[in-house]
């Protein structure tokens, strides 16, 4: 196991105060913090190595280029895609699923269609798909939850049928952190002849993330949420899937042959990169995607479920906290959502800030499943590997005092 104080260096974001009091930030589903490697390859490209790829004849462009391609073939890795080809850079989760919404289900979905995805989604991965069935006249259908939140797979047998084209899920929930059965999800896309994508979000930085194992067809993540820079993220696509779409925009650098009164498109993965990428972010996500693996990704899953299994049941243990989903710690990966007697989360979260605590409030960009948790809101805490047990112990305190300063 990591020496997870030593790790905790890496993260300067840290060794701050805030309000007065050490910071414990408890809100990395919303972002992670960056480890320095990071920071430092960020600033060592820009002073450099900066300089636009694909398209010099200069040493400082092939270079640029081999940089950001290799950090293609990084994602590739780990995530286990057959090739780097299957790998598009965009700017983050949100979308790459508009991006599949727009080139695959404007082309195959039709009036009549359904699209299926479950109440438990973020709101990027829900939008999309509603807007394209209205735009399509489809049908879109919500799989149930279980009492826990968890996707309820009896229900989705029956919303999964030969209409349906796309199956689009989540794989760590952003606001009770379940794991949903990808695998048995996508087994039952696949017998019904439609595709699955998945959003994962919350789950690269917190699971094993295995392309072909889940028999996805997409999978969408963004580097922010995993120790990488913001507006960069990957889209994961089949590539036979990707081959038949239409491009997402049109420009530079994703042509083949441009002639008056039309165009050729360039070969996968660069149809979908249209214009000059952020390859400073690509640079900076491979680094990332290094450090996870240096620290690997086996012991960052064994490291959240301990810091749960500390953290929940001492919230639970408090007289007028309610925490929402399931009860197991394990199935909280990453992720507890929890309410104290009748307080506004908001102002919670205002109290706990002042107790250097920094948790987010709301609907967490996901309605449906907030609603469907009786609330319209909730506190959420969120865990990455470097938090430690200090950091919980100052959340647990800080709810106790907020409880006496509203009593
Ligand atoms: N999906 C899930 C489950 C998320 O938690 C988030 C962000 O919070 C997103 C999608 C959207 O990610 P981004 O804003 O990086 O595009």
């Amino acid at each position: 196991m990591p020496n997870w104080e030593l790790v905790r260096q890496d993260f300067t974001e840290l060794q701050q105060t805030m309000n007065g009091e050490r910071l414990a930030y408890l809100d990395n589903a919303a972002t992670s913090l960056k480890p320095t490697s990071v920071i430092d390859r960020l600033v060592s490209f820009y002073q450099r190595e900066n300089a636009n790829v694909h398209r010099g004849t200069y040493q400082l462009s092939f270079k640029a280029t081999a940089e950001y391609e290799n950090a293609r073939k990084i994602v590739q890795h780990f995530i286990n895609a057959k090739a780097s080809r299957e790998i598009i850079f965009t700017r983050g989760t949100t979308e790459s699923i508009n991006l599949i919404a727009a080139t695959y289900g404007e082309q195959n979905v039709k009036p009549g269609d359904e699209i299926v995805i479950s109440l438990a989604e973020h709101h990027s991965n829900l939008i999309p798909w509603q807007q394209l069935a209205i735009r399509k006249k489809a049908i879109l259908k919500y799989i149930n939850l279980t009492p826990n939140g968890e996707i309820n797979l009896a229900d989705a047998k029956q919303k999964i049928t030969a209409k349906t084209k796309i199956v689009a899920v989540t794989h760590v929930g952003n606001v009770l952190g379940n794991v949903s059965p990808i695998r048995e999800l996508a087994e039952l896309a696949h017998q019904n002849e439609a595709i699955i994508v998945v959003d994962g979000a919350q789950a690269v930085c917190h699971v094993p993330v295995d392309v072909q194992k889940l028999a996805v067809d997409f999978y969408a993540f963004s580097g922010h949420k995993m120790l990488g820079p913001t507006g960069i993220g990957v889209l994961y696509g089949n590539q036979q899937l990707l081959e038949q779409m239409p491009p997402y925009q049109f420009g530079g650098e994703m042509i083949a042959d441009v002639q008056l009164d039309n165009s050729k498109w360039d070969q996968i993965p660069h149809k979908f990169e249209a214009g000059t990428p952020n390859i400073v972010g690509a640079v900076g996500l491979a680094t990332a995607i290094k450090y996870l693996e240096h620290v690997g990704m086996t012991q960052i899953r064994t490291r959240d479920t301990e810091l749960m299994a500390y953290l929940v049941p001492k919230l639970m243990a408090i007289p007028g906290v309610k925490v929402y989903g399931s009860q197991n710690p394990q199935q909280h990966v990453g992720v507890v959502s929890f309410n104290i007697g009748t307080l506004h989360p908001h102002d919670v979260a205002t109290a706990l800030d002042m107790e250097g605590v920094a948790v987010r409030a709301g609907h967490h960009c996901a309605e449906p499943l907030v609603h469907s948790l009786g609330t319209n809101s909730t506190v959420r805490a969120s865990l990455a590997f470097y938090n430690n047990q200090a950091d919980c112990d100052q959340l647990i305190n800080a709810i106790k005092e907020t409880k006496e300063f509203f009593k």
